[in-house]
């Protein structure tokens, strides 16, 4: 194959380097026009002849891009926990696709990929106020799925572990006969997950590991579903047969309130655990960042992330609040003994990284990938240019613009804050963490309102369910929020759509 000359590709790429630093797209989401020209101009068989190197590029630039939408591009893009790109990260991925490591075996002498991860999530251990030291098996994913993956998967061996510990000597492990046979030695026949409004991704995980999806029990309070029925949990605990898997939602998608509050909470739940023989973990996704947290303002949220610590383990996304690209995740397990037993690459002698002593292991033993892309260099990258402060900085910018934003909502006669509250206003509002939840009073315009707020193509908000009824939600983790130029835009769109002003503009 001919390959185009280095000139074409410097020019090139010179041009989309340039995207990065051009403003932000005024649309949120791309007109539908442009949706339906780019699907039409979509290549639809593999040519025998390529169109080359700077026909293609033109082709991804002017026919398919203005069919994106604005996510990470925009500060205005408030659907999901979608996150954003700082520059530094951006510039790190660049380089992670020109250098093209593969991140799977620890070859100390002939690159230092493996090392740099190791200090990357070392350096975000740091940023967590977690000590690295303690949490011996860590590993990046490709997002908080995967690391949920992980949890239970480590989950289910020490459980195991557990359970056979008092009826035998030998070694049980689910990664060595699988599960029916471990659980058969453990004499146990129910592997439960024990949690309270968990993130849709742990049962996927669950029933990824053969735990089954019917296998997560939610055990939440009537009165706050986010919070543990302490009561029903240690009954679940002592279920006799039962090994059980404690998951803890470290802010909850829909409200982005958190499961614990305050490190006597957590001391008790390790407790009991420990009773039991059970496994903690922490989905912490996005609310892991609150640890980021210092100023009196935000003292709920720093103590709702108050002895997350004491879990087993902990699910991190870093494509969310840390404002790296996708795929980038994160695990943290204090159980190094457990990371082999359930990962190992066996028999692979041609993998095999020399020196047993050195205390960086070789990713493809610890996680599900062997090859492996270079993820950890533009978190290594972002943290290095902007540090703890900056993260604090961008953190507290976010959870102003939200609590901006249910400011609005509670003095708002066409809108009500979700979950509804007696508390007071200055307690509602020093919940609020980077989600805001909230429908519209009238149910008619209740029922289009994610539609009409999209179609304004001003801003971008996610829709879901609560109580039964569609609700609106804004989730803000951009590191380009600016309260003072963002909340006067949301609040316009937000009276427009309330007053009918709101039809589609011309596209
Ligand atoms: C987003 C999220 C997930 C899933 O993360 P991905 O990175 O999309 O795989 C899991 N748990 C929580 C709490 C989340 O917010």
């Amino acid at each position: 194959m001919k390959l185009e000359n280095h000139e074409m590709f410097n020019k090139l790429s010179t041009a989309i380097a340039k995207l990065q630093c051009d403003p932000p797209p005024k649309d949120v989401l791309p007109s539908t026009a442009s949706l339906e020209n780019a699907r039409s101009k979509l290549q639809s068989h593999l040519l025998t002849q390529g169109i080359g190197l700077e026909e293609s590029i033109r082709h991804l630039q002017e026919d398919l891009a203005p069919a994106f939408n604005a996510s990470s591009r925009s500060p205005n893009y408030y659907g999901f926990v979608t996150g954003g790109v700082t520059p530094a990260a951006a510039l790190a991925d660049n380089l992670v696709t020109v250098y093209d490591q593969n991140v799977q075996v620890h070859l100390p002498n002939e690159t230092i990929a493996t090392d740099v991860e190791d200090r990357a999530i070392s350096l975000l251990c740091e940023l967590l106020d977690l000590a690295p030291e303690q949490w011996p098996h860590r590993i990046f994913t490709t997002g908080a799925t995967s690391a949920n993956i992980l949890g239970l998967a480590c989950a289910r061996e020490y459980v195991i572990i557990e359970a056979s510990a008092h009826r035998t000597d030998a070694e049980n492990s689910v990664g060595q006969v699988g599960i029916v046979e471990a659980m058969r030695k453990a004499g146990i026949d129910e592997i439960q997950i024990l949690t309270t409004v968990p993130h849709s991704s742990l049962s996927k995980a669950a029933g990824i590991l053969g735990l089954g999806r019917a296998s997560v029990k939610c055990l939440g309070r009537s009165d706050a579903p986010h919070k543990f029925d302490m009561q029903q949990l240690r009954k679940s605990l002592e279920q006799p047969g039962a090994a059980s898997i404690v998951a803890v939602s470290a802010s909850e998608v829909n409200t982005g309130l958190y499961a614990t509050c305050g490190m006597e909470e957590m001391q008790e739940l390790r407790k009991l655990c420990d009773m039991y023989g059970a496994w903690i973990h922490v989905d912490g996704a996005f609310g892991l960042f609150g640890r980021v947290l210092a100023s009196p303002a935000y003292s709920s949220i720093i103590k709702a992330c108050e002895g997350l610590e004491l879990a087993d383990s902990i699910t991190g996304d870093a494509h969310k609040v840390l404002n790296v690209p996708y795929d980038c995740g994160f695990f943290l397990s204090r159980h190094r003994n457990i990371a082999e037993r359930v990962f190992q690459n066996p028999n692979a002698a041609y993998l095999a990284s020399g020196n047993g002593a050195d205390p960086i292991t070789s990713p493809l033993n610890v996680g599900l990938e062997n090859s492996r892309r270079f993820r950890a260099l533009p978190v290594y990258s972002t943290l290095v240019a902007y540090g703890k402060n900056g993260y604090r900085d961008m953190l507290e910018r976010q959870i102003n613009l939200a609590r901006g934003i249910a400011k609005y909502m509670l003095e708002s006669s066409e809108y009500e804050l979700l979950p509804e509250s007696s508390a007071s206003v200055e307690d509602i509002l020093g919940g609020i963490y980077i989600i805001v939840l909230f429908r519209a009073k009238d149910d008619e315009l209740n029922k289009q309102l994610v539609n009409k707020i999209k179609a304004t193509r001003k801003i971008y908000v996610s829709g879901t369910l609560w109580d039964g009824r569609p609700a609106c939600r804004f989730a803000i983790s951009n590191w380009m929020t600016d309260v003072e130029r963002d909340l006067p835009v949301i609040e316009q769109v937000l009276q427009d759509v309330a007053q009918g002003k709101d039809s589609q503009r011309p596209t």
